[in-house]
């Protein structure tokens, strides 16, 4: 069976790695032009990505960091978001021992595709039709491909049409990246009661008057990311800010900044049986909480457990059952649903801000939920928080809060073993907490 990756940015290389590693029967073509760059961002990670990226390379962290300039990120620094605390900080789970990557997005690419073993086409494709058996790609040059199977990470979609739903409840679109180059010293200090905890490291999320800043620090720079809306506030009033942001960290810049807008979308169905949508061609939500490579391993093991094992046995390829292929689309909507309401819900308290982005972003997510169309989900949404509203205060009494969660990841561990993901997307109930109370909204609801 032939199998065909088209992309060749963070989500394309991650589905032609993990096919070749664990998958080496089937022949594989990895498809991508290079005049089209990729996008160039992604660099947060969620702990899942260590555990996947050690499978298929076996390096070390030496070696990483010497390849991606990786450093570890132990978790997010929330700093004036919300109405309560100046700071908080949302930890991987058991705090202190888990932790991600903060990885370069270009060396993470260059880096994979050591690792991907494939027929590689360097060339434009002009169109992908799927019958749901078959997918036929036409090219440029005015030749075509037809595989059993598609991955289509070509980045986000020309247009959203009405096979899209747009996440209306983020209130921001757009991202200005800013660039400072040497090792970065990013201790993160963070006193919680009679506690002085100290990261090394962690993604900042600094809320400014138009929006947030993000900082990853990697070893040989850090990137700096203004997150906005563009329809409430111009470029130059960014810009400013960002200045003054810098000052105020006593950062000289001296760089060309990228700016980028964005969509906050979902496709309604990303599978048809032969043609998978995976990364920014799939779903894309503002990076507030770093879900989009997390959101692809998930894709990308999908694949994996559900469908290239079932193709294998195969002798002729037939067409998937409807039913099958209405249940896994619905998972993956309403997983990132999942997403997107978590992190709409950071706005929800607004920041220590009183200007219009914050006041928009804040009635927006109220608002909007309210026409997500899986209401069940939106019943479950508030059940999560009112039951992540009943453990201890994380910040008041962290030694606790620490407790609680190692007894909680281990029932959820045991809960998962068991089959019955008892999780909201990829959060489990101590982000809840620790969220929730960070920004305010279970001291005051
Ligand atoms: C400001 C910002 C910050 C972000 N931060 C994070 C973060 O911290 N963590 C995180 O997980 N994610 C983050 N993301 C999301 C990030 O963009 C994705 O994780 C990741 O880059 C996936 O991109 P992609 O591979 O889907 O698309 P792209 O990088 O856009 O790659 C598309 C590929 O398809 C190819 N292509 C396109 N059209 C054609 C064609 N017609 N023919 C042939 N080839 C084609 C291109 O050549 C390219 O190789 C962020 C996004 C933004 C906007």
């Amino acid at each position: 069976m032939k199998i065909a990756v088209i992309g060749g940015g963070t989500a394309g290389y991650i589905a032609a790695s993990h096919i070749s590693k664990h998958f080496p029967q089937f022949d594989l073509y990895h498809i991508y032009d290079s005049n089209i760059p990729t996008i160039g961002v992604g660099e947060g990670t969620t702990p899942y990505f260590l555990e996947w990226l050690e499978r298929i390379t076996n390096l070390s962290y030496a070696e990483l960091e010497k390849r991606c300039h990786v450093t570890r990120k132990f978790g997010i620094s929330f700093e004036n978001w919300g109405v309560e605390h100046e700071k908080f900080f949302h930890h991987f789970y058991p705090i202190g021992e888990q932790y991600s990557y903060h990885v370069s997005a270009r060396e993470i690419v260059n880096l994979l595709q050591e690792y991907v073993c494939a027929t590689q086409i360097d060339c434009q494709v002009t169109d992908v039709k799927s019958d749901g058996i078959s997918v036929n790609i036409a090219f440029a040059n005015h030749t075509n491909l037809e595989v059993d199977l598609a991955i289509d990470a070509r980045g986000f979609p020309k247009t959203l049409d009405e096979n899209y739903v747009k996440l209306s409840w983020i209130p921001t679109n757009a991202a200005l990246i800013r660039q400072i180059p040497g090792a970065n010293d990013n201790i993160i200090e963070l006193k919680i009661g009679s506690d002085l905890l100290k990261y090394q490291s962690a993604t900042r999320s600094i809320a400014r008057p138009h929006g947030w800043i993000f900082t990853i620090p990697l070893t040989n720079r850090t990137s700096y990311g203004y997150i906005y809306n563009r329809n409430i506030n111009s470029v130059s009033e960014i810009e400013a800010d960002f200045d003054e942001f810098f000052d105020s960290e006593a950062i000289t810049y001296a760089g060309q900044p990228k700016h980028l807008n964005f969509p906050n979308f979902t496709v309604r169905n990303c599978f048809d049986g032969a043609l998978f949508k995976i990364g920014n061609s799939a779903s894309f939500l503002e990076p507030l909480e770093a879900t989009a490579i997390g959101c692809i391993l998930k894709q990308v093991e999908a694949i994996g457990y559900w469908l290239l094992p079932a193709f294998a046995k195969l002798e002729t390829r037939e067409k998937l059952a409807e039913k099958d292929l209405k249940v896994f689309n619905q998972y993956f909507i309403n997983y990132v649903y999942k997403m997107s309401l978590f992190v709409g819900w950071h706005y929800a308290m607004g920041s220590r801000f009183h200007t219009k982005f914050w006041e928009f972003a804040k009635a927006n997510f109220y608002q909007e939920i309210e026409n997500l169309e899986n209401k069940k989900l939106l019943e479950e949404f508030y059940e999560v928080l009112e039951s992540g509203s009943k453990s201890p205060h994380p910040i008041e009494n962290f030694r606790e809060f620490s407790l609680t969660v190692a007894k909680t990841e281990k029932n959820i561990l045991s809960v998962l073993i068991e089959g019955i993901p008892k999780l909201f997307g990829q959060w489990t109930k101590p982000s809840f907490t620790e969220v929730g109370y960070g920004i305010g909204y279970f001291d005051h609801k």
